[in-house]
């Protein structure tokens, strides 16, 4: 429980100081602003009183119970100050004081010091190096934080990494005039995680939509677990930092040059229902219609303006985030004839015309709400100033308060003049999300629509394979670690599809050009023959690949080649291999991502992952649906139902390869990379005909 840290009763400040210019003096001074209901205790011996209330030499002197204390002194004496709290029964402990894991070593030392001390009386830790937290609830306002903004309470939210970004994202919200509840920057993050506040403001009742900055995760599976639980009941609204490139443009040859790309915080975002922003006032813009909206039952736009272009521009964005904007019924449209003016145009978008009152307004807005074929509503509206724009905006506020849909309105206006002030006031009051132009007003839109849809999705549950035999595997990758190897050879990659059920194009390993022969009879005409090397990785750009072999003679011969001109590799194994002509390469691929488990790869295979780079990517374990998401998502998606007549693939088998892979490999945590390059796919099967496989060293 976070309690005492988000609802302190009292509050200590170790370090607290009568310079204007401190963190001590600057704390005491936001808690007193701020209109802080409990106690404030500054601990400072050298001084009788700090911003008018009396200072106790230590934590012991202090006369009351003490919940939360912040520290504000210099890190040497951090871990000291810890065990004083521990003695006082603190229950939680904001350390602002920088010089910790962030200073190298010493620093490090300290931290480890101090933890070890707070552990021993169940102190939690927030921070250290960070700002602290807000509690915007009228009944405490508990300020304890060093920063300049004084949130109004509210509905949003916000917990972020960085103190800076906090802040900005904190100012943001307040400028555009939302309520906020609880904030939290936790800096180096020692004890109190992100996740464990995500989960916390969960269960916070107050909280209606979290905004959560993060730089990257620590425990990226912890982050997925408590997140995908709150995200499916309030909206969280997140940003990465620090994103690179694309996935796909990083899947240069194979999987195994994603590494080092960060993806996969998007990927988790995507997995677990979060929505992922890349602009921080586009995020802070969908948060107001957050704090005020229903979330929307579908993706049906209706649009009302009393002016064409900006309708243009709305109609653009919206449609970009799949919105649908949909013709109205025939009695929709009568009702509208009833009580628009002779030139408004009575589709969808609806335009009252420039000269609509609150009447025309009201009566589009009644028609959006009723139809049963309008999920949310977006209005331009331009204070046209031979309007009543003050009568317009009651109505948009009557509409709005009934909450029936969602809507958010652009509000065109010139905010100097102030009749439109006045009129901006009424939309505010009336807790309308508006903003300032088309693009702005359709993104919050978007945003809303995309929760509710995220709502509704259902990725399901991983499928369970039956007769998968992962003790065969597991022992197959022990094998490959006693004799040192990294990489498995062909025999050892195709053994572990077996064991996974992953059908494979009939093979066989041999040692020389005769047992060759006998492969080919036995497997049956035409063969391919490939030489098996951990030396070589990509067999073809050797030469080492020959396909469509027809009979014996030309086995013999390939091999022979084979073995004089690739001899300087050593020793060569090969592998003779049906061949399977005429299907549609694919690719699947896995790696494996610090602390989070595998990222799994699908796409085009063979020459076209390296010229197309088309490939989607997720978070294993991958279900049915995202399996299925996954082939919808490349660009060539079309190509795989067949394009001119083709033939078009299974993509049921194709689906199951991906679930199976994905089995295969929430088993095998120590496999670092792998490809199926190509598989093979047709009208009713699947097979693999090449694999890679590269594991961990050691353990
Ligand atoms: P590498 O990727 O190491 O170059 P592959 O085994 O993937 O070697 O073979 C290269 C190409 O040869 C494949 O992309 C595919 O076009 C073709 N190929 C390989 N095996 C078969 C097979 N069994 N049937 C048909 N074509 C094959
Ligand atoms: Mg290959």
């Amino acid at each position: 429980m976070l309690d005492a840290l988000f609802k302190p009763k009292a509050v200590a400040l170790v370090g607290a100081s009568t310079k204007e210019l401190s963190i001590g003096n600057v704390i005491i001074r936001n808690l007193q602003r701020y209109g802080y209901k409990g106690a404030i205790y500054p601990v400072n011996a050298r001084a009788d009183e700090v911003c008018g209330l009396k200072s106790y030499p230590s934590l012991a002197d202090i006369p009351g119970e003490v919940d939360l204390a912040h520290i504000i002194i210099p890190s040497q004496f951090v871990p000291q100050a810890i065990e004083e709290c521990g003695q006082k029964g603190v229950k939680a402990v904001i350390i602002n004081s920088a010089g910790f894991s962030e200073m190298g070593e010493e620093g490090a030392r300290l931290q480890a010091e101090f933890l070890a001390n707070a552990r021993k009386y169940g102190i939690r830790l927030f921070g250290p190096n960070c700002q602290g937290i807000i509690n915007s609830d009228p009944e405490l306002n508990a300020y304890c934080n060093f920063t300049f903004t004084f949130p109004k309470p509210g509905s949003i939210s916000v917990v972020a990494l960085s103190g800076g970004v906090g802040a900005l994202i904190m100012q943001a919200l307040d400028d555009l005039d939302i309520g906020q509840r609880l904030y939290a920057s936790n800096g180096n993050a020692c004890d109190v995680s992100i996740p464990e506040i995500i989960h916390y403001y969960g269960e916070d009742e107050g909280t209606k939509a979290i905004i959560l900055y993060t730089e990257g995760f620590d425990k990226p599976r912890e982050f997925l677990e408590v997140t995908r639980k709150v995200a499916a009941r309030k909206p969280v609204l997140a940003m990465k930092a620090g994103r690179t490139e694309e996935g796909a443009k990083a899947a240069s040859s194979h999987t195994g040059s994603l590494a080092g790309v960060d993806i996969a915080t998007e990927l988790i975002f995507e997995k677990i229902g979060v929505l992922p922003f890349r602009d921080e006032g586009e995020m802070v813009r969908a948060a107001m219609a957050f704090s005020s909206q229903p979330i929307p039952a579908g993706n049906r736009v209706g649009i009302i303006t009393n002016t064409g272009g900006p309708a243009v521009i709305a109609t653009d964005v919206l449609v970009g985030f799949d919105l649908e904007v949909p013709k109205l019924s025939a009695a929709s449209i009568d009702r509208l004839h009833e009580t628009q003016f002779p030139e408004a145009a009575l589709e969808n978008p609806i335009d009252v015309v420039a000269t609509a009152g609150g009447p025309q307004f009201r009566a589009a807005l009644d028609v959006m709400m009723d139809s049963d074929q309008i999920d949310c509503v977006y209005i331009n509206f331009v204070t046209a100033p031979f309007t009543d724009t003050d009568a317009v905006a009651r109505e948009i506020v009557e509409v709005n308060l009934q909450k029936r849909k969602p809507l958010v309105c652009n509000f065109m206006t010139n905010l100097k003049l102030e009749r439109f002030q006045k009129t901006m006031a009424i939309l505010k009051e009336g807790e309308v999300p508006f903003y300032a132009n088309p693009g702005d007003a359709a993104r919050a839109l978007g945003a809303l629509v995309q929760y509710g849809r995220i709502q509704r999705r259902d990725i399901g549950q991983p499928q369970v394979f039956d007769g998968t035999d992962a003790a065969r595997a597991r022992a197959i990758i022990e094998q490959a670690r006693q004799a040192g190897r990294t990489v498995l050879s062909a025999c050892e990659v195709y053994g572990i599809f077996e064991a996974y059920g992953i059908s494979v194009a009939p093979w066989q390993v041999v040692q020389n050009a005769d047992q060759a022969v006998a492969a080919a009879a036995a497997i049956g005409y035409p063969v391919v023959v490939k030489v098996d090397s951990s030396k070589i990785d990509h067999k073809s750009d050797m030469g080492g690949v020959a396909v469509n072999l027809k009979d014996a003679a030309t086995v013999l011969s390939t091999v022979e080649e084979m073995q004089r001109r690739l001899g300087h590799f050593g020793e060569l194994g090969f592998l003779v291999q049906k061949f399977l002509p005429g299907g549609r390469e694919l690719i699947i691929g896995a790696t494996a991502e610090r602390n989070l488990g595998h990222l799994v790869m699908f796409g085009l295979g063979g020459i076209y992952v390296e010229t197309l780079k088309d490939v989607a990517f997720k978070v294993a374990p991958v279900t049915g649906v995202e399996a299925a998401e996954m082939l919808a998502a490349i660009k060539t998606s079309a190509l795989l139902d067949g394009v001119r007549g083709e033939t078009g693939i299974n993509r049921q088998a194709v689906i199951e390869l991906i679930q199976r892979v994905s089995q295969l490999l929430g088993d095998l945590p120590m496999i670092e990379e792998m490809d199926l390059n190509p598989i093979m796919a047709f009208a009713d099967r699947a097979f693999a005909v090449d694999g890679r496989i590269r594991i961990q060293t050691g353990g």
